[in-house]
């Protein structure tokens, strides 16, 4: 009898003991989902300060890394903005269109912006990294990428032994013609997007994406001997349940890529406009609803041989990803996260974002402005911002804090003179256990890692001397 009544009572303490774990821990994810940057730049693209950058000061900035650096290589990222057909999800720079007449004017400009480049350096670039990005860069006709690729490939050297090329691909559009041309001018990554598979999600996203499709251009680039093959998926989208996700990464599972992004849903209708008011707010999942469809994803990921790299990214052990992790050779720019380390990034097409480690420089947002621009010999720029000392110092801490979740401020930077008052800032991410500091060593730990962005958001300078991070940025869970 009284073993029976310690049975209850430890069952029951069993249970209070675990409902107060999950009650604490949804607490934490509630007081750490503040609107924040995800640092894909630092300065953060909202508090960039050169509105009117001048061609000369970018080229200027491209020059100081060439003395800096002492390396001709880049990585040039071209965006191919158009898309048949709008996901209401979507936060790219994109041009919605049946009319397939633009593909030839595009490319055209982006080949006339090259040379303007080119003319401008006094260097000839080698391309070590190459990615086309969207919109969709698989609504262009085989042949019109060909074109491109003949033009980019005629006029600069691709590093030839170290290169990597990679795309985005839609698995609605993506035909052999489109893997072969490409895989023949040495692509060897690409990227699916896919975000979910269930309908009820699909419907509410308007991006109905059968399963065959995704299969079928996966297989053929498998065979034809991609190396390195993504999956996209998204969590927090609309009518999203803990269901949706699980049947997801349960069809996910069936192909095996040797990637997985696994993005963050950001909601930020004020920026976006209408595509993201096509549902209800309520539709939305909401804070540790939303991390626990990313937390039950991990599971099963992990479970399956994925090994978390990075924010939001998954890689099997064999894929560069994983072993850029280990190694600590992990690096992050405006593509996302990349194992092939450039200091300068040149982006070509409307929209796109340079980086030269020392500035960044914005292409015109629409087509007609971008293409008005090139066609008078000129460089699209927009907007930009030139690093201070300071900018710099930072931008690496946040930089090893988005890849390797540990930073070390150097005794002589100067940053030191900031460190208590970024130890101030952290403070409640110690108490919380999601952050140790050891001397002059930040780290995250494995409770922590999901709470990178908040850590990063320490040593932002920017968001320190303002309040209205509202209207800026998406939310950080
Ligand atoms: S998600 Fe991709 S295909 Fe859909 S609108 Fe955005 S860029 Fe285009």
């Amino acid at each position: 009898m009284i073993f029976e009544l310690m049975n209850i009572i430890f069952y029951l303490l069993a249970i209070a003991l675990t409902l107060y774990a999950m009650n604490n821990k949804n607490l934490l994810i509630q007081k750490y989902n503040v609107p924040g940057p995800r640092y894909t730049s630092y300065p953060t693209v909202p508090f960039w300060k050169n509105d009117e950058l001048t061609q000369k000061e970018w080229i200027e900035s491209i020059n100081v890394n060439r003395k800096v650096f002492k390396s001709d290589e880049i990585s040039l990222y071209i965006h191919l903005p158009y898309c048949e057909s709008l996901c209401t999800f979507c936060g790219c720079h994109k041009r919605i269109t049946k009319n397939h007449a633009v593909e030839k004017p595009y490319i055209d400009t982006v080949l006339k912006e090259w040379n303007t480049y080119l003319s401008l350096l006094d260097f000839q670039p080698i391309i070590k990294e190459l990615h086309f990005g969207g919109g969709t860069p698989t609504f262009f006709k085989p042949s019109e990428l060909k074109r491109l690729l003949i033009g980019l490939f005629n006029t600069t050297i691709i590093d030839p032994d170290k290169h990597e090329l990679s795309f985005e691909a839609h698995p609605n559009n993506t035909t052999e013609e489109h893997l072969r041309i490409l895989y023949d001018f040495g692509f060897r990554r690409l990227s699916l997007g896919i975000q979910d598979y269930s309908p009820i999600v699909q419907q509410a996203i308007n991006r109905i994406q059968p399963f065959e499709n995704v299969q079928k251009a996966h297989n053929i680039a498998k065979e034809m001997g991609y190396s390195s093959i993504s999956h996209d998926l998204v969590f927090g989208l609309p009518k999203q349940h803990l269901e949706d996700i699980e049947y997801t990464i349960e069809k996910t599972l069936q192909l095996m890529p040797d990637r997985i992004s696994l993005y963050s849903y950001a909601h930020v209708p004020w920026i976006k406009g209408n595509g993201q008011r096509g549902y209800d707010e309520k539709d939305l999942p909401q804070s540790e609803e939303k991390r626990a469809l990313y937390e039950r994803s991990k599971e099963l990921l992990q479970k399956a041989g994925y090994v978390e790299v990075g924010m939001d990214h998954f890689a099997l052990k064999h894929d560069e990803l994983s072993k850029a992790m280990q190694s600590k050779s992990l690096h992050r720019n405006f593509m996302g996260y990349t194992t092939k380390s450039t200091s300068m990034m040149i982006g070509l097409g409307m929209s796109s974002i340079s980086d030269s480690w020392f500035g960044f420089a914005q292409n015109e947002k629409s087509v007609e402005a971008y293409s008005e621009i090139v066609n008078q010999g000129k460089l699209p720029i927009i907007r930009g911002h030139l690093l201070s000392e300071l900018d710099l110092l930072i931008r690496r801490h946040i930089l090893d804090l988005m890849c390797h979740f540990e930073t070390t401020i150097d005794q002589e930077s100067l940053v030191q003179d900031l460190f208590p008052a970024i130890k101030n800032r952290l403070s409640e991410l110690i108490n919380d256990g999601f952050v140790i500091i050891q001397e002059q060593k930040i780290i995250l730990t494995e409770e922590g890692i999901p709470f990178v962005r908040n850590c990063c958001m320490a040593f932002d300078q920017d968001l320190n001397d303002t309040t209205s991070n509202e209207k800026m940025f998406s939310k950080t869970v």
